[in-house]
């Protein structure tokens, strides 16, 4: 059955997009640890990231690492941190997310965000691509 995430690839499931090449995509996280939280995927849908065929793991690492100093220029943060974790969507992905203290890479406060802020991040931080 295709994941969430291969929906979201093929449109059949909206998001907010921030990058798109052939093989990988980065949108915003639904359900943001803070605002600008991404996540970039792979096309090819693949459950745990490390059972990614090498170029494809190494392809995603480098899809990642773009976007995240993009993500560091739209958002004022101390740092991007990256975080794999993959227990709730069955479809390899890297977590971006800006961080300004331990809090925001926990995973238990979230932030909430109307419709017209995600729009807007995603568009600053792809302008930053
Ligand atoms: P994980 O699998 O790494 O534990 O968490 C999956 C992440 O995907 C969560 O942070 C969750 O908010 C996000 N997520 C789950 N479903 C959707 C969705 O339909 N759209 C978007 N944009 N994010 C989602």
């Amino acid at each position: 059955m295709a994941s969430i995430f291969t929906k979201i690839i093929s449109g059949e499931i909206p998001s907010y997009k921030v990058a798109e090449t052939e093989d990988y995509l980065a949108f915003l996280d639904i359900n943001p640890n803070a605002k600008g939280h991404t996540l970039c995927i792979p096309k090819k849908d693949v459950d745990k990231i490390f059972d990614l065929d090498e170029p494809t793991y190494h392809g995603l690492m480098e899809f990642s690492r773009q976007v995240a100093i993009a993500l560091e220029k739209a958002v004022p943060c101390n740092r991007v941190g990256m975080t794999v974790i993959g227990l709730e969507v069955p479809h390899a992905h890297v977590h971006l997310i800006p961080l300004n203290s331990m809090e925001d890479a926990r995973f238990i406060n979230k932030t909430k965000l109307e419709k017209e802020e995600f729009e807007e991040v995603a568009i600053k931080i792809a302008s930053f691509l």
